[in-house]
Order: C-alpha cells, then sequence, then structure tokens
C-alpha cells in the first residue's frame, strides 16, 4: 500500500512523521474521509469544501498541495489498486522548533493522505443482515462538532469499555437532545416523516447526511431537520446512520429498545439506499 506525504508517494511500511508534529504532541489538526467507487471520487467537491471550512475554523494554514489535490487522490488510488477506497486526508499544522501551544508563524502544516479497500455497504441488495447494535451516550464533545478534527477520544473511549465489544455505533446525546453518532449521522422515521437532527445542534454536517436530504426531498419525501429528544426515539419505525464508508445502514437496536420489524421493500432506509446505489451507478 502507497502513502502520501507532503509531496511524495512513500510505501506505507516506510512512511513517518516526526513525534514533534502537533498532530501527535497537541492533536493540532483536521482529516477528510472520501470514498471512492470504481475509482471515481464521490462527492469530492462536498468533502473538499469541508476540509477547507476545518482548516479555516482551527486557521491551519492551506497546504500547498491542497491547491491541487483531486490528481494526488487519483495517483494514490491508482497506485493502491482496489476498485473501491476510502481515501483519508490528514492535515497537522506541521512541526515546529520548540514545543509550544504558539505554533511559528513560518510552520509548514502536514498532508498525509493513505487509502484503504472500501467494503462495499452489507445492507446493499436484498440482505437480511440484522441492523445495527447502538449505545446511548452523553454528549462530552467539544462545542465545535462542525470541525472534522482528529482529537477524537470521546468519541473512542465508549468503544473501549469491557462490555462495549458488540456496540456498532454510539449515538450521542446532550441532555434529552440527540445529536449524532460518533462516526455517522442518525436519521429517524416516524411514521412517514423522515427526521435527523438540525444543523444548529452541535454535528458535523455529514456530506452523506446533506446529500440524503436533498435527494430525499427531490424524490419527494417528507425530510426535515428537526429536533429529536430521547422519548421520541421510543416512538421511532425507524433508525439509521449516514457516512461517507457506510453509506446507509438499519439500526436494530438503542440500548434495551429493538426497533419495530417490517418487510425489506417498506423500510424507508432501504427506499434511501436504492436511491443512492442508483446515483452511484451513474456517478460511475
Ligand atoms: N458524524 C461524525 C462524528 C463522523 O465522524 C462522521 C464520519 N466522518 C459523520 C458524522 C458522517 O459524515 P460523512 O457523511 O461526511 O462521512
Amino acid at each position: 500500500m502507497w502513502t502520501y506525504l507532503n509531496g511524495e508517494f512513500i510505501p506505507k511500511e516506510e512512511v513517518r512523521v516526526s513525534p514533534f508534529d502537533r498532530g501527535f504532541l497537541f492533536g493540532d489538526s483536521v482529516y477528510e474521509v472520501i470514498p471512492s467507487y470504481n475509482n471515481k471520487l464521490f462527492l469530492f467537491d462536498e468533502h473538499l469544501e469541508r476540509l477547507k471550512n476545518s482548516l479555516s475554523i482551527t486557521n491551519i494554514p492551506i497546504p500547498d498541495p491542497l491547491k491541487d489535490l483531486h490528481p494526488l487522490i487519483m495517483e494514490l488510488l491508482k497506485k493502491n489498486q482496489f476498485s473501491n477506497q476510502a481515501i483519508y486526508i490528514q492535515i497537522t499544522r506541521g512541526v515546529d522548533p520548540v514545543r509550544s501551544h504558539v505554533s511559528a508563524s513560518t510552520t509548514i502544516p502536514t498532508l498525509f493522505m493513505s487509502s484503504a479497500e472500501l467494503e462495499i455497504n452489507p445492507y446493499r441488495g436484498s440482505s437480511h443482515k440484522e441492523g445495527l447494535k447502538v449505545k446511548l451516550e452523553e454528549d462530552i464533545r467539544w462545542k465545535r462538532c462542525d470541525v472534522k478534527a482528529t482529537t477524537l477520544l470521546p468519541n473512542i473511549i465508549p468503544f473501549h469499555r469491557e462490555d462495549e465489544s458488540d456496540t456498532d455505533e454510539i449515538l450521542f446525546h446532550d441532555g434529552e437532545k440527540i445529536n449524532e453518532g460518533s462516526k455517522s449521522n442518525f436519521f429517524f422515521v416516524f411514521d412517514d416523516l423522515i427526521v435527523t437532527p438540525p444543523k444548529e445542534q452541535n454535528i458535523l454536517l455529514g456530506v452523506t447526511r446533506n446529500y440524503i436530504l436533498k435527494r430525499l426531498s427531490e424524490e419527494g419525501f417528507k425530510v426535515f431537520e428537526k429536533e429529536v429528544r430521547i422519548e421520541d426515539l421510543n416512538k421511532a419505525d425507524e433508525i439509521w446512520v449516514t457516512s461517507s464508508t457506510k453509506e446507509i445502514q438499519p439500526v436494530h437496536q438503542v440500548d434495551n429498545k429493538v426497533l419495530p420489524r417490517k418487510e425489506l421493500e417498506e423500510y424507508y432506509w432501504h427506499k434511501t439506499l436504492k436511491i443512492l446505489e442508483e446515483d452511484l451507478k451513474s456517478n460511475c
């Protein structure tokens, strides 16, 4: 496998970043994940825009290679050969001569890219695989979850408790309010209404979330950004997650509450996934 670091393609086993990099010392870094299907990036412009937004909010300078990123990613995809891949882009504020909260104005940001084979969503097609197991967790993250920061301790700790080995996703709530998952956005279905928490809440604006919102409303579904409360979970007919690597995946249970069963064709998550699959076909 190949990686890209600051202007060079380097085999995965040989690539090195300094431990004095601010990403390592301070978590002073942001990242982005872009899916590619049949060697074509999906929603590249949207991901690049979000990455630039993360850089702008954190005041990390835009690394030079970001100005013409597409051909670099295409080169990495070609070197790593899988037809479907997830591309990970990490940008840190760089390596400073002296360890200090305040970075030197001359410090050059570090740009690292890697890719991995993208496992095709196991819920595509007519799969009857059981949905995800989700645990509710108080949201102790910082208040700028719109920044895709690499500092992910609160997202990671819940998966490392002793009794959490079969937990697929954590659902963060802020008091009574539902926010999002540790690695995905959440959608809820109440009768024929499809709802996802609004952008005003402390969430990452998922590229997949935004795309699904747009496509469902174009297709005439009743879809809204609206606050969802913990008590509403008992009334939900369906819950699903969205992300760039997971696409759309249904939830089977949240804590001890099991979601109602329907025929596959009746699920809104299934109809939505069909729309996405068709769109992906025409993207390729
Ligand atoms: N929320 C969080 C906290 C995430 O880590 C992710 C995955 N990057 C998402 C939502 C989904 O975002 P996207 O659809 O852009 O992958």
